[in-house]
């Protein structure tokens, strides 16, 4: 007889915390979510909760330099990085409240206080914040069977503490097999290559001083953890040798849950949860995710990014949507940036070995000028390319300035003079004195126009992308960029939502964000397209050598 699997509400959820100790950066959210998708694999409804113990509200004003890309969800969240892995890896939607920040319960904490709520009592952390973060965790976990909790930044830190002692006390509530503490930690080589376990010693001191035992150790390191290091650990932390795992450096973040599963950590889990007799048999778990991660990539693809940011986190979801259009594809695809502020200095070379660019979302005029160019030397050049957000409307200023020749052409964005504002705010924003207020964000339907690039990407006459932006194709100048050049193939209402051109292998821009709901296991249709049409143009660059090869 099948099992029973999937959310049972008399069950209630089995909590799965996870912290990191020694130094950030340890990849703590991935081998959380890795052990996600492992419990997904087996048949479990997974959730997550990512932590952030700093004080904004939300990532949405958070610079990209320092933080990385903020991330987009369906209701309109603007929230950390992570919650994309957490997306990608359980293939499941999240919502803000799965972004747990000090400056929502702080936020909370303070309205609620304000509106007589604590009855004349002294608010304080203790219980006051503690409650709102369990309530907040609870919450999140409603209709799962596991919830992973990521507690952001190293054990140890001020801003954290609050979160600890809320688990501390969350724990004491729960049923003791509901729960499991799950602890990250970097175990360094020492110079004469010896694994050292002084720092997650030191670290596991830390938390047990705030009242937290870890059950679960899972030791970063370049290899494996020597048998005599995972024994030494147990004894030194306190929990039993099988409770230690290894979690080496693999050469794709994705194939951290194939480690992890063969570390056995999911089968630990399961055991220690009382989980193992709902799981699913072993040979009737999930292997979709092994089958396309673990597959035989042929020849590769070189992608321009044209973006301000050199740091790959600040792409982070374009670089992922680019790799699972490779996997869609069965070929590997190599992303390298190139400045969008020194487009004039020596990048038009690199444009030129590129086999397809990218030009990213971004605010603010810098770098605005060497999207342009890029996009001009892809439309000239027949070379595929991808206009995401703000490189949909760079793309339309583009075409302005240099086919429609209005050479002033611009966002008022970036230039509020301009006398060809052909992206400009909507009538109905500039009544919208709050500049918050007017940004669009979150899931909107996009109907496609049949017979267009658009529809044969999608497959269907609507698609629903996540939107961060404020700026829209200025109405009036729509029919003289559609007289002989660009085509509007996606709308929403009086919104430009999807732009495309005839007699070009590949020329395609959203105002959307395609890369926010790109998985491994289900790749965007515009990065799938722009990969086909990379490959194309590199077979036809294959093709055309060996032909004069042969010739001569
Ligand atoms: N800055 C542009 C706007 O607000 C584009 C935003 C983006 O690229 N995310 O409309």
């Amino acid at each position: 007889m099948p099992k029973e699997t999937g959310y049972d509400p008399s069950l209630g959820s089995k909590f799965v915390f996870v912290t990191g100790g020694v130094m950030s950066g340890l990849g703590k959210g991935i081998t959380a979510a890795s052990l996600g998708r492992l419990l997904s694999n087996a048949g479990f409804d997974v959730t997550a909760v990512k932590i952030d113990p700093y004080l904004n509200v939300d990532a949405g004003t958070m610079n990209p330099y320092q933080h990385g890309e903020v991330y987009v969800l369906k209701d309109g969240g603007e929230v950390d990085l992570d919650l994309g892995n957490y997306e990608r890896f359980l293939d499941e939607d999240m919502t803000s409240d799965h972004n747990v920040t000090t400056g929502k319960v702080y936020q909370e904490v303070i309205e609620r206080e304000r509106a007589g709520d604590y009855l004349g009592k002294t608010v304080q952390i203790i219980p006051h914040v503690t409650d709102d973060i369990k309530r907040r965790v609870r919450e999140a976990a409603e209709g799962s069977d596991v919830c992973l909790v990521e507690v952001g930044g190293t054990v140890g830190d001020i801003e954290g503490m609050p979160y600890l002692e809320a688990l501390r006390q969350f724990s004491h509530e729960q049923d003791d097999d509901d729960i499991l503490f799950a602890h990250v930690t970097l175990v360094p080589y020492s110079k004469n290559g010896e694994q050292k376990t002084k720092p997650t010693q030191h670290s596991v001191k830390e938390l047990r001083s705030i009242g937290l035992q870890p059950d679960v150790l899972v030791g970063r390191n370049e290899n494996r953890l020597d048998p005599d290091v995972r024994e030494k650990i147990a004894l030194f932390c306190d929990v039993p040798t099988e409770a230690v795992f290894s979690n080496p450096d693999v050469a794709d973040i994705y194939h951290v849950p194939l480690m992890l599963e063969e570390e056995g950590l999911d089968e630990y889990v399961m055991e220690q949860f009382g989980l193992e007799d709902r799981a699913l048999p072993e040979d009737e778990r999930s292997t979709e995710w092994r089958d396309i991660v673990t597959q035989d990539l042929e020849g590769e693809v070189d992608v321009a990014l044209v973006g301000k940011y050199g740091l790959e986190d600040a792409y982070i979801s374009i670089h992922e949507s680019l790799k699972h259009a490779g996997l869609e594809t069965g070929v590997n695809v190599n992303v390298e940036w190139v400045d969008s502020e020194k487009m004039r200095e020596h990048h038009e070379e690199r444009l030129q070995e590129a086999d397809a660019i990218v030009v990213p979302g971004g605010f603010g005029a810098r770098g605005t000028e060497g999207k342009i160019e890029a996009i001009r030397y892809a439309r000239e050049h027949d070379v595929p390319f991808l206009g995401l957000c703000l490189g949909f409307q760079m793309a339309v200023v583009e075409y302005a300035r240099n086919v429609l020749g209005w050479t002033d052409a611009n966002s008022t964005e970036v230039d509020e003079d301009t006398q060809h504002p052909v992206i400009d705010l909507l009538p109905e924003q500039y009544d919208l004195e709050d500049l918050g207020g007017t940004m669009r964000l979150g899931a909107h339907d996009t109907e496609i126009e049949p017979g267009t690039l658009a529809h044969d990407l999608y497959g269907a006459d609507s698609c629903t992308e996540r939107h961060r932006h404020r700026y829209e194709v200025n109405p009036e100048y729509i029919d003289e960029l559609t007289d002989d050049g660009l085509t509007f193939s996606g709308k929403a209402g009086n919104r430009m939502e999807i732009v495309e051109k005839a007699d070009h292998p590949f020329f395609f821009g959203t105002q959307f964000h395609p890369e926010f709901r790109s998985r491994p296991t289900r790749a965007s249709p515009p990065f799938v397209g722009l990969v086909e049409a990379a490959l194309d143009e590199s077979d036809a660059g294959t093709d055309a050598d060996t032909e004069s090869e042969v010739t001569n």
